[in-house]
């Protein structure tokens, strides 16, 4: 029989091992950590729940639900309440709606009348170089579509919001394949949106779970501990694949555990680690890869979860948070509003929020002592809000290479290492590094990977 080694027990690799073995193939999964789950992580503390990592989700792919089904966890999928669908964005140190429809639009204090006007622009404007498949910068796109300050307070908090990046780095059609989808199907920007948030809406209205804002009743790792679970032993923990050698009909890895080096033999492998680490693992294999991987690069993360009594809130956190754009004066990038938008976030009688810090903006904050990022994230925090108390409760995580970067350039680098996987035939690169960070395009993909690598093992 022959063996698949899948390195990373993040949602990736879980997800593929699972779908690979619900199409006969068994994988061993070898994972560096002591626990499964990798960014997904959740910490039950005092009354709260309080997520190191993802917070949320929208399966847009229908990807989640059914394997949450095939797991037997359906019925643990926790559905957001409506305040998710309310997005906030600061301008000038104050929050404001995101308008979702022309009236809102037209009546919001968001922009001033002249940005108002040359968004409409839009309607007009031709198609540009992300509908055509070229690269251009997530900055670059938003001012061409909307203009300057639209572009910067309406679509730039959408876009970094998972990525926490730098939108003049970031390449829109690499990092948001949907917006350069919408300019190309609809021309314009703004009815493209539009078409989009009625789909959403009808969706939801129907009942679909696609088109609602989901989590677990207990935090998001139920869903990486079900995979694990099921994977049983044939997922290793604290086993880290060192280096990758080609061997005649497949690879031989060098795999530490316990203190301890090994060596694995493997017909098939899939990188399902960070592109740091796969960098790492493939440069004895051949050092052109490792080098376009090396390119790939990360931003540190840290996220401030506080809690406060409710009383301390002047009026209702009645939404899913707010983005903070580049041109205000804060260090925080933007705060999630974890207790109103899931049941049970917080203790009875207090409010949980978790505010997101660090990123290519402000890669310093990430590094702060936990009590300095603490006041920082209270003190921003507290004058958007008008929170008249201090926080009763407050936990850091922190993630020091958290998320990747597509940065101009991204899809080459990509294109390169899919000619090394046709160059080295059983090498297979998944994970966020690559095409989109969010959890349920991760596992939709891992669908595609699973059926692709059994039938080129079949062959
Ligand atoms: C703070 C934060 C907030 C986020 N919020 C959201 C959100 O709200 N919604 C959303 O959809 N997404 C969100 N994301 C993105 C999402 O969480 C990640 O993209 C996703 O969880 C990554 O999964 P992965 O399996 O690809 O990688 P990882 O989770 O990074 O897993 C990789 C695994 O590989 C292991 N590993 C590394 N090197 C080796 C080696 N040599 N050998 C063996 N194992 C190794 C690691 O220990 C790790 O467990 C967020 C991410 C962060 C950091």
């Amino acid at each position: 029989m022959k063996r698949v080694v899948v390195a990373g027990a993040g949602i990736s690799g879980l997800s593929l091992a699972f779908e690979l073995e619900r199409l006969g193939v068994s994988a061993l999964v070898l994972e560096s950590g002591r626990r499964a789950g990798g960014k997904i992580e959740t910490d039950r503390r005092d009354g709260y729940i309080c997520e190191r990592g993802p917070a949320s989700y929208l399966d847009r792919h229908n990807s989640i639900t059914p394997l949450a089904r095939s797991l037997g966890v359906e019925a643990r999928v926790l559905p957001a309440f409506d305040a998710g669908e309310r997005r906030l964005v600061v301008a000038d140190g104050r929050l404001h709606d995101t308008p979702l429809d022309a009236v809102a639009f037209f009546r919001s204090r968001l922009l001033p009348v002249s940005a108002k006007l040359r968004m409409l622009a839009d309607l007009a404007l031709p198609r540009g170089p992300s509908a055509r498949g070229q690269e251009e910068s997530v900055t670059e796109f938003a001012s061409r579509r909307l203009g300057v300050l639209a572009g910067e307070r309406l679509l730039q908090p959408l876009v970094s919001g998972l990525y926490a990046g730098d939108p003049a780095a970031v390449s829109l059609p690499a990092a948001f394949p949907l917006m350069a989808a919408l300019e190309r199907e609809h021309r314009s920007l703004v009815l493209g949106m539009r078409a989009d948030l009625k789909q959403q809406r009808a969706k939801r209205r129907a009942g679909n779970d696609a088109a609602r804002l989901s989590s677990f009743v207990t935090g998001l790792d139920e869903l990486t501990a079900a995979l694990a679970s099921r994977l049983g032993d044939r997922l290793r923990l604290g086993a880290r694949i060192v280096q990758a050698e080609r061997t005649e009909n497949g690879f031989r890895l060098q795999v530490e555990e316990n203190g301890s080096s090994s060596t694995l033999d493997a017909d098939a492998l899939a990188l399902a680690i960070p592109a740091h680490q796969a960098c790492a693992v493939l440069r004895p294999l051949d050092s052109d890869l490792s080098e376009i991987l090396a390119r790939i690069p990360y931003v540190p993360v840290a996220l401030v979860h506080l809690g406060y009594l409710a009383s301390a809130l002047p009026r209702p956190a009645d939404a899913y948070g707010f983005f903070v754009p580049a041109s205000e004066h804060l260090k925080i990038l933007g705060a999630i509003f974890a207790s109103a938008i899931f049941p049970d976030r917080a203790p009875a009688g207090f409010s949980l929020f978790s505010v997101r810090t660090g990123g290519a903006r402000h890669p310093e904050t990430a590094s702060l002592p936990d009590e300095e990022l603490t006041a920082l994230a209270h003190a921003e925090l507290a004058g958007l809000l008008g929170l008249t108390g201090p926080p009763a409760f407050a936990h850091v995580a922190r993630h020091e290479r958290g998320l990747p970067q597509y940065t101009l350039g991204h899809m080459d680098r990509v294109a390169a290492l899919e000619a090394g996987e046709r160059r080295y035939p059983g090498l297979y690169f998944h994970g966020n590094a690559y095409h989109n960070a969010g959890v349920p395009e991760l596992v939709s993909r891992s669908g595609e990977l699973a059926r692709r690598l059994a039938e080129e093992l079949a062959r």
